[in-house]
């Protein structure tokens, strides 16, 4: 059995509470914001213990490492939920569709058209977020910041989606909360109301910029 107080158990409910504490802070409901355990790299015996103590809302950021080890973890934790947040590939569109209960990488017109029809095909709705380049980085994924507001309506208008809002992974070598702040106002001028921002180092401060789910992996699990 799982011993709440050691380990990955202990830290997840730990960040819970740091994370109520950065929202009430900010004056914001801590029900508002979203923690999502990101167990990328880390087998199901490591999972487990968080499943034990309540947990059920997951990230992964590969399609294949997901599949290898979540439909077997379901099995025993059926309302488990699942969020893809690394980049999605159109030929692991059908996959993804499958296995996720929330997409975070939108980010061009190919794989939004590629998610549109694969959720009609299989009569499955996922939460979908608009990833946004705040950094304008040149190797990184997301949608340039003045293209976003473009993009996020052709989601809605040209393909019926209902975009849920926006994501960001902010230069490594910057102030994270500029560019919280910056995703903040951008998914305010698009009319969206949830924002995912945030990882180990940041949560805080992405929680008191207005943060809704936060993606938080090493501080839970330990280092990859
Ligand atoms: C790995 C990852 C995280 C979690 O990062 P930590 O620093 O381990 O908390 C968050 N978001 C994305 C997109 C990731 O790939």
């Amino acid at each position: 059995m799982t011993d709440p107080t050691s380990g990955a158990a202990a830290r997840l409910i730990e960040i819970q509470d740091r994370i109520a504490k950065a929202a009430r802070a900010a004056g914001r409901d801590p029900r508002s914001v979203h923690l999502i355990a990101v167990s990328k790299t880390f087998d199901a015996e490591a999972i487990k213990p968080v499943l034990d103590v309540g947990h059920r809302l997951f990230g992964e950021n590969r399609v294949q490492e997901a599949k290898a080890k979540w439909p077997g973890l379901r099995a025993h934790y059926p309302d488990v939920e699942l969020h893809l947040i690394g980049p999605l590939q159109s030929n692991k569109t059908k996959e993804a569709v499958e296995l996720f209960d929330a997409i975070h990488t939108l980010d061009r017109p190919k794989i939004a058209k590629a998610i549109a029809d694969e959720m009609q095909r299989q009569g499955k709705r996922l939460k979908l977020f608009v990833e946004v380049n705040t950094g304008e980085e040149p190797q990184k994924a997301g949608i340039m910041p003045a293209e976003a507001g473009a993009f996020v309506a052709h989601c809605r208008n040209d393909l019926g989606l209902d975009i849920t809002g926006l994501m960001c992974i902010p230069p490594v070598e910057e102030e994270p909360a500029v560019h919280f702040a910056f995703l903040s106002k951008l998914a305010r001028e698009c009319g969206l109301a949830e924002l995912s921002m945030g990882m180990s180092s940041d949560f805080e401060a992405a929680v008191e910029l207005g943060a809704t789910y936060v993606r938080v992996g090493s501080a839970i699990f330990g280092h990859r």
